[in-house]
């Protein structure tokens, strides 16, 4: 496989690129450092089927020529983390629509193989356990920024879905539940890497709200494997797959799971949703997928546990030359 990742500097993507290297793949690697990072890529730099672009989705020209070099594209680079797109709520908009529009159009120019990174957020507040991707999405306004995301994922959902349908792109869509593991900021707002810095530094737990929301965290080494599979699972094309753990933790039984593994003394403190993220955030009280298509596509069975993860990200950030920029 020639294979694009845009996004590709960033959590997921990184890890990606590592995965197809190994698996003696060629990688390209489009990102525009946002969000992600080139510590990322410090252990694949120097690799020989290896290239780095620096540069935005929202420039066709170059998508355009990177998607004629390659035959697969993996689409990850978006605006994401609650506090990004509260705060760059029309550039995220910008950046996750036209970004996508710009590579589904290179790829059916030349022919790629698409996956789309969509997420969790299009099922918005609908609490079903187990939602299955033809559940019915449940959103609030628009003109609220918290539903902005979802807007847009769901944009270019249907997006590929035209695509795939009216003129023939193979492609797939993933909605990602959250998923977590070593090299995941905490700056953005993303709960376990800030959980485990603050309780390796001492500094109080923030609990969002009542701590009783639900929600079911995806080792990335369990998601990337999956990407690969469904990119070249045919029968997948024009669907969206739901990828993620169906292991349920409330938020506030996280914290304490964090506390105990890491041997911490700290304090948990409970915030409202004005003083952590910001006036006018609506959470979801439960998020729990059903990933039987998955499973029949590509026999999906995720088998690291929420201590596992909770582990590789307390291994990483005691780590001694790490900054511990998501503590405050
Ligand atoms: N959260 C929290 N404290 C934090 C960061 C997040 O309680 O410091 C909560 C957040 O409100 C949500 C859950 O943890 O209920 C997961 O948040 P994250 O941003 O990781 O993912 P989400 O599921 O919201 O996309």
């Amino acid at each position: 496989m020639k294979a694009l990742i845009t996004g590709g500097a960033g959590f997921i993507g990184s890890h990606l690129a590592d995965h197809l290297l190994t698996a003696g793949h060629d990688v390209v690697v489009l990102d525009d450092l946002a969000t992600g990072s080139l510590a990322n890529l410090s252990s694949i730099s120097d690799h020989p089927r290896f290239r780095y672009v620096e540069g935005s989705v929202l420039d066709e020209a170059l998508v355009n020529t990177l998607a004629s070099g390659v035959d697969t594209i993996f689409h990850l680079a978006a605006a994401v983390g609650s506090f990004v797109i509260r705060d760059r709520t029309l550039q995220s908009l910008r950046t996750n629509i036209h970004g996508t529009e710009n590579v589904l159009t290179a790829a059916h120019r030349h022919q790629n193989r698409v996956l789309i990174a969509s997420s969790s957020e299009v099922y918005g507040k609908n609490t079903k356990i187990g939602l299955c991707e033809d559940d019915d999405r449940v959103v609030g306004s628009p003109l609220l920024h918290r539903w902005s995301y979802s807007e847009a994922k769901a944009v270019d959902e249907s997006l590929t879905h035209s695509y795939v349908t009216e003129l023939g792109l193979q492609a797939v869509i993933v909605r990602l539940f959250n998923t977590v593991g070593p090299r995941q900021s905490g700056r953005y707002g993303m709960v376990i890497p800030r959980f485990v810095a603050q309780a390796l530094a001492g500094a109080p737990l923030t609990v969002f709200g009542t701590g009783a929301q639900i929600r079911c965290f995806c080792h990335v080494q369990d998601v990337v494997p999956a990407l690969v599979a469904l990119v070249d699972a045919r029968d997948a094309y024009g669907t969206a797959v739901n990828v993620g753990s169906t292991e349920q933790v409330s938020i506030a039984d996280l914290a304490l799971r964090v506390l105990a593994l890491t041997g911490s003394s700290s304090d948990v403190v409970h915030l409202t949703y004005e003083q952590g993220i910001g006036a006018g955030y609506e959470d979801l009280q439960r998020r729990v997928p059903d990933c039987t298509r998955a499973r029949k596509l590509i026999d999906f069975r995720p088998t690291r546990t929420l201590d596992d993860i909770l582990r590789s990200v307390i291994d990483e950030q005691s780590r001694p030359n790490l900054v511990r920029a998501a503590v405050r």
